[in-house]
């Protein structure tokens, strides 16, 4: 099969600046940026396996990347000159694959891009994304971190990425989650690689899941912007300015994160409609307060009360939904802890509290089924990681353990002080 792509043809010669590969488990991507859109022909080719792009009235004007992933097909990046002015661009591959081309429209900061999506030909090499099996009765907390592979979310100024953080804080929270046993959590991504909103609502509703909570790292103009902040969904508007600006903000991660004409779904929505959005609203800011006020006891918030917006990805989901704003990339002070494992353990027990709370009242949810007072110590903890993530201190939990050192062992009983 040969796919031939056409988009707006550009004056004179096409360069290519620069590329990038984004591998995710259900595909390897590679995105080429490119000063002007132009023709091109994609093919594959069998004994040995490779995908073939040929370029338009194209040059290469800067390096392309290595692949990159064990298990991505791309074994190798090659170019070459087939006929005088088109660039071939040549994928060695490890195996078959199937693919998808499409170009994509400039969005700041980022030039036209040509997207390479390749998927398994063989779709036995695919992991399913759920590692975590669950039960029908587990209450199922979807972790959404925001953002990903190419498109980074916000950019703080010391060149932190939105993405990163985001991914981060969802990891830490869906340890902590999985560890307590009372719900269980469940990542929409697990690496720099970005999945579309649609994706993300999709593995919440196959999964069957109770609770969606979408991590992100607010922007602002004003760099002495702080502290965080948690949204629901609107349904009439933003509840303020900032909640409109960034609903259109996280809403546009689509476009630069990649979505070809093909994924996109307008109808999606549709379905819910008439889905109890009342009860999802109504759960979705009750477990909104339960968290706001956890975060208003471990330190700044930006705003006091629960705000609403429009977020694509809140919208679509059947079940009580909210996206936490941990803090302002743009910040320099918080842009600096949003880095630290310490604080994203933090922001991660502050949200694993109130959804604990929240827990508490909602019938679905199981009652607690370990004793909270007594915490075993796991690989990779420390006394300051267990302090902050439960809220307390490490002196407080020194003291009431005769602990003579912050030295701890594997399997160790700490005795942790109530909030
Ligand atoms: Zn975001």
């Amino acid at each position: 099969m040969v796919a031939l792509g056409v988009a707006a043809v550009g004056h004179g010669e096409t360069k290519v600046t620069g590329g990038r590969f984004w591998h995710g488990p259900d595909k390897t991507r590679m995105v080429f940026d490119i000063s002007a859109v132009t023709t091109f022909q994609a093919f594959v080719l069998m004994s040995p396996d490779r995908f073939v792009i040929d370029i338009d009235n194209t040059i290469l004007d800067g390096g392309l990347p290595e692949p990159k992933g064990d298990t991505s097909p791309v074994t190798g990046v090659r170019t070459g000159q087939p006929e005088s002015g088109v660039l071939r661009v040549v994928l060695d591959l490890k195996r078959p694959v199937k693919y998808q081309v499409f170009v994509l429209e400039p969005n700041s900061p980022y030039p036209y891009r040509l997207v390479v999506d390749l998927f398994e030909a063989d779709q036995s090499v695919v992991k399913p994304m759920p590692e975590l099996t669950t039960r029908e009765d587990d209450y199922l907390v979807i972790i959404d971190p925001g953002h990903g592979g190419e498109d980074p979310g916000a950019i703080g100024k010391k060149g932190t990425l939105e993405k990163t953080v985001a991914l981060g804080i969802a990891r830490r929270l869906k340890r902590i989650i999985n560890h307590d046993g009372r719900m269980r959590a469940q990542l929409t991504r697990n690496g720099d690689y970005y999945v579309t909103l649609r994706g993300r609502v999709r593995l919440a509703m196959s999964l069957k899941a109770d609770a969606f909570i979408s991590i992100h790292a607010d922007a602002a103009r004003r760099r002495s912007a702080r502290g965080s902040s948690i949204y629901v969904l609107s349904q009439r508007g933003a509840s303020s300015e900032m909640g409109k600006w960034l609903a259109k903000r996280e809403n546009a991660a689509d476009l630069a994160g990649g979505v070809d004409i093909g994924e996109q779904d307008p109808g999606l929505q549709k379905a819910l409609l008439d889905m109890g959005i009342d009860w999802k609203i109504k759960e979705s800011k009750i477990l909104a307060a339960r968290i706001l006020g956890e975060l208003k006891k471990a330190g700044q918030v930006h705003s006091k009360k629960v705000e609403e917006a429009g977020f694509a990805v809140l919208k679509s989901v059947d079940i009580p939904a909210v996206l936490v704003e941990t803090g302002f990339i743009t910040n320099a002070n918080e842009e600096k802890a949003l880095t630290t494992a310490l604080h994203q353990e933090r922001i991660a027990g502050v949200i694993f509290r109130g959804l604990d709370l929240y827990c508490d009242q909602d019938p679905r949810c199981p009652p607690v089924n370990q004793k909270r007072s007594l915490y075993e110590v796991r690989q990779g903890d420390s006394l300051s990681l267990i302090a902050v993530r439960v809220g307390s201190t490490v002196e407080k939990i020194r003291a009431l353990n005769n602990l003579p050192s912050d030295v701890l062992r594997i399997g160790q009983k700490l005795r942790i002080p109530s909030s």
